[in-house]
């Protein structure tokens, strides 16, 4: 686990560098002919849950980066709840991981490029905790550039 000398406060700085981690976390799902999608968990500062898309690998829809994360953030607590957390997720979450969210209780939701076919965003807001706040569009660009090649790549094999 990965410590820094800051807070998850809000501020553009440290959302910036925990939305990079979770391009690493992309990047992993990348290396394994995954749809590139990384998510971390952070608290006071601290990154307690990493994942990565990995539907390919388990064969399993629901092994969304987020799911990967919420259950890794969770053993590291020792308990579901992830109140005065924030998730950092480079793609916008879909419906099932909203929900998901939605049970955690997490404080705030980060992310980076919308999906405009997926997103939970399309639904309503009504989808998550009324406690969880959501940020959208750090680095934003990057990690929807991530993905577009992922899929220009895949038409063109
Ligand atoms: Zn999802």
């Amino acid at each position: 686990m990965k410590y820094v000398n800051f807070e998850d406060t809000g501020d553009t700085i440290s959302d910036e560098f925990f939305m990079k981690e979770a391009l690493k976390e992309a990047h992993k799902a990348l290396a394994g002919d995954e749809v590139p999608i990384g998510a971390v968990i952070v608290h006071g500062g601290r990154i307690i849950g990493r994942g990565h898309n990995l539907t390919e690998r388990l064969n399993d829809v629901t092994a969304h980066a987020e799911m990967q994360a919420f259950t890794a953030a969770a053993n590291y607590i020792g308990g579901k709840y992830l109140v005065g957390c924030t998730l950092y997720v480079t793609v916008e979450p879909c419906v099932m991981c909203a929900g998901a969210a939605y049970w955690t209780q997490i404080s705030r939701i980060v992310f980076g490029a919308k999906d405009p076919k997926r997103g939970f965003s399309l639904f309503g807001s009504g989808l998550l905790h009324p406690k969880t706040t959501v940020i959208n569009g750090i680095l934003g660009e990057e990690c929807a550039a991530l993905v577009t090649s992922f899929f220009r790549n895949k038409r063109t094999e």
